[in-house]
């Protein structure tokens, strides 16, 4: 709870929805049409994705709370039809803050889907916000709708938590990945959450290679992605733990780990020392591949892994 309570902390006093919120975090910005019958709303906490049913809108991720009004603005820009259901891709108060206010917004009928883990965490009422209602919940696979309305939820495993769903809309070849994949660099990982360093690799190549005939992936915050961008992205995530192993069994230390990492040219993006702009929280790419070196080995020493929200990138520009 303690670890849950620093990731709140982030995210938790005064918050406004649009421009820029309370913590200087960037706020919401014009609905941008991705594919097919798919949108994504930037800012005040992860992605929103907008998905425009036959007769209804689903949302995956409703952001920080009291985000539910400039949401709704944004998805009026493109649509008239009603909120008929919310997917959560996680339990974090970033992804899943509004649910609550946008389903009373919408009246009664709007129905939350979550990964089991997730519905357990978002239920518990533990979190800065208290609880969150989820209706219906899968384990490792479900399929709503069909046609240009088709849903796919999988579960392929821990990495950012251990309910990270992923939401996939085959008609416009688009997945939303959550914040397993987010700003196209290594992922934070939250311990207690139930993350794993040691764990994502694998839940990466199961996505991987479990899915079919995508060519978008949006990310849990910041942009949206190619295919190939996201399996350079598994496999830079899947070289670091391997990476950390190596060091591990030699003696070594995270930094040593990052150094040998570092001489890999293509890595190079991964490891980047500038700022992304419109970045919330954490910083460099560099700093977030330093912070899972040092997470997998706490995991590979058998040690209890923690949440590191940030450290120093000496070369930051
Ligand atoms: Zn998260």
């Amino acid at each position: 709870m303690k670890r849950f309570a620093v990731l709140g902390a982030i995210v938790i006093s005064g918050i406004t929805a649009v421009g820029v919120t309370a913590q200087g975090l960037p706020g919401i910005t014009e609905i941008e049409h991705i594919s097919g019958n798919v949108y994504k709303i930037f800012g005040a906490g992860g992605n929103t994705v907008v998905f425009v049913r036959e007769n209804d809108v689903v949302l995956v991720d409703t952001k920080l709370p009291n985000s539910g009004d400039a949401i709704m603005a944004e998805v009026r820009k493109v649509t008239d039809k009603p909120i008929g259901m919310i997917i959560n891709t996680h339990s974090h108060p970033d992804h899943m803050g509004s649910n609550n206010q946008i389903s009373e917004m919408s009246g009664s009928g709007v129905q939350v889907i979550a990964h089991i883990n997730t519905e357990r965490r978002m239920e518990a009422a533990t979190g800065p916000f208290g609880a969150s209602q989820v209706d219906t919940s899968f384990t490792d696979r479900m399929t709503l709708g069909e046609g240009a309305d088709r849903i796919d939820l999988y579960y392929f495993g821990a990495g950012h938590t251990d309910g990270d769903a992923w939401i996939a809309f085959p008609a416009a070849r688009t997945v939303m990945a959550g914040d397993i994949y987010a700003w196209h660099m290594s992922p934070l990982i939250d311990p207690g959450s139930g993350g794993s360093m040691l764990a994502l690799p694998t839940t990466l190549t199961r996505a991987y290679y479990g899915m079919r005939d995508i060519d978008h992936v949006i990310q849990g915050h910041g942009g949206v992605s190619t295919w190939e961008e996201f399996r350079s992205f598994m496999q830079f995530n899947r070289a670091l733990v391997a990476q950390a192993e190596a060091t591990v069994q030699a003696g070594g230390t995270p930094e040593d780990a990052l150094e040998a990492l570092d001489r890999a040219p293509s890595f190079a993006v991964f490891l980047d020392h500038k700022l992304k702009p419109g970045l919330e929280y954490g910083g460099t790419p560099w700093s977030r591949a330093l912070i899972n070196l040092r997470v997998v080995f706490q995991e590979l020493r058998g040690e209890e892994p923690q949440l590191i929200m940030g450290v120093e990138d000496p070369h930051q520009h």
